[in-house]
Order: C-alpha cells, then structure tokens, then sequence
C-alpha cells in the first residue's frame, strides 16, 4: 500500500508519538518558566518519597493521576502489576528504593478493567503471558468459590484487590523493606486505581503492630 501525501500529513498530525515530541518541547519550556528550580534540582539527584509498584497499562500513569511531578515517585511498572518473589526487576527495584532513596511509602497498586487480571480469570493459551500470569491464577484458584459467586466485573475487581493483597505480602518479606519498618517507620499501602473515574481508593491493608513484630522477630531469629 502507497501513502498519499495526505495520508502522510494526516498521520503526522494525529501519530501519538509525533505529537508527543512537539508537546514536549513545549512542557520543558513551560515549566521551565514556571518553575524555573524544577529542572536544576533535577539534575542534581532525586529524593523520592513514594515506590510505587503499578500495572504498565496505558491508562494508569501514576505520576500523572497523583497529581505530582518529575522527581516524585519511583517506578516499576509490569502486566497486571505482578509480584513473583524471585523476579530480579521488581526486587531490584525494591531494593534501590528502600536502601538507598530511602521512600517513605511503598503503594501496590492495582485498577479496574485489568486486561491481565481478566486474563487470569480465563484460561485462554497466552504464550510467554501463562507463566507470567501465573500467580494470579493460582490466586484465582485459591479463591476459585468467591469469584465464581460473582458477577465478572465484580470478580475482576476481587482479583486485583486480591492480587495487591499478595504483592505486598511479597514485599514484607523482604529484608531491607522489614529493616526499613522497624527503623524509620516505612508504610506500605494497597491501592486501587478506577480507570473509568480517575478515583484512587485505599485498601485496609495496615498490620497490626503484633504481626509485624511478629515478623521482624521471625526475621532477626534466622
Ligand atoms: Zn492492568
């Protein structure tokens, strides 16, 4: 198939990425005129306050959702914003963060309309995707009575509530985060985000103070 010269200028006006160049050219000089000690500041390190651990879809971008700016949040971002607990990306992630920039919160955050949790509550072949999605089935299965007992939405957003559930159970069982607790009050949160209405809600997800104790001693005694 041949472009037309129109169809050439019409996708430039329209292609995401083209647009995204030329937009951004425009953000760095308006903030820079804004907030003329952003970009300095910047380049000079970062002292993020929040890891956040999300979904890579398209429609979850956190910075943009929380309202904050560049040099906010710390990223990592996969499908379905799962936690395998020996996948080296996440736990690096984790560690840098904790460590080293010292965040002070740590979210997991899921979202409604998750095409991977709805992966998960299928069986379909996904290739590469089966072995990743595979926690969140074996969630699925663990809870198998109660999902089924629903309607499908209802039960794709049972999934990613559960689904967050365990990805912070994986990352208080860490080292350095269990340190961070018990050293400098390090909180963790369990977010869910609603992709049709923009609304973060908070999961009750707190310990108590006698289970993480109980963790911190179980810790310290291997
Ligand atoms: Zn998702």
């Amino acid at each position: 198939m041949t472009l037309s010269r129109t169809d050439i200028a019409r996708a430039s006006l329209t292609d995401r990425y083209a647009t995204g160049l030329r937009l951004n050219k425009e953000w760095a000089a308006q903030t820079a005129r804004n907030q003329p000690e952003l970009f300095p500041t910047l380049a000079s390190g970062q002292t993020p306050q929040i890891l956040w651990i999300g979904c890579s879809d398209s429609r979850c971008p956190e910075t943009t959702f929380l309202g904050l700016e560049p040099g906010d949040v710390f990223v990592h971002r996969n499908i379905a914003n799962v936690l395998h607990p020996g996948d080296l990306s996440s736990s690096a992630v984790i560690e840098y963060a904790v460590q080293y920039l010292r965040v002070n919160h740590v979210v997991v955050c899921g979202h409604t309309s998750c095409g991977g949790v709805a992966a998960a509550l299928g069986n379909k072949n996904l290739g590469i995707l089966d072995p990743w999605l595979f926690p969140l089935r074996q969630l699925r299965e663990r809870n198998l009575k109660l999902l089924q007992s629903m309607p499908s939405e209802e039960a794709a957003g049972k999934l990613a509530e559960l689904n967050v559930r365990e990805g912070l159970n994986i990352v208080k069982q860490k080292s350095v985060v269990l340190n961070a607790i018990r050293e400098r009050g390090l909180q963790l949160h369990g977010l869910i985000y609603d992709v049709g209405s923009g609304v973060l809600s908070e999961l009750d997800t707190e310990d108590s103070e006698e289970v993480i104790r109980a963790r911190l001693t179980a810790f310290h005694t291997e």
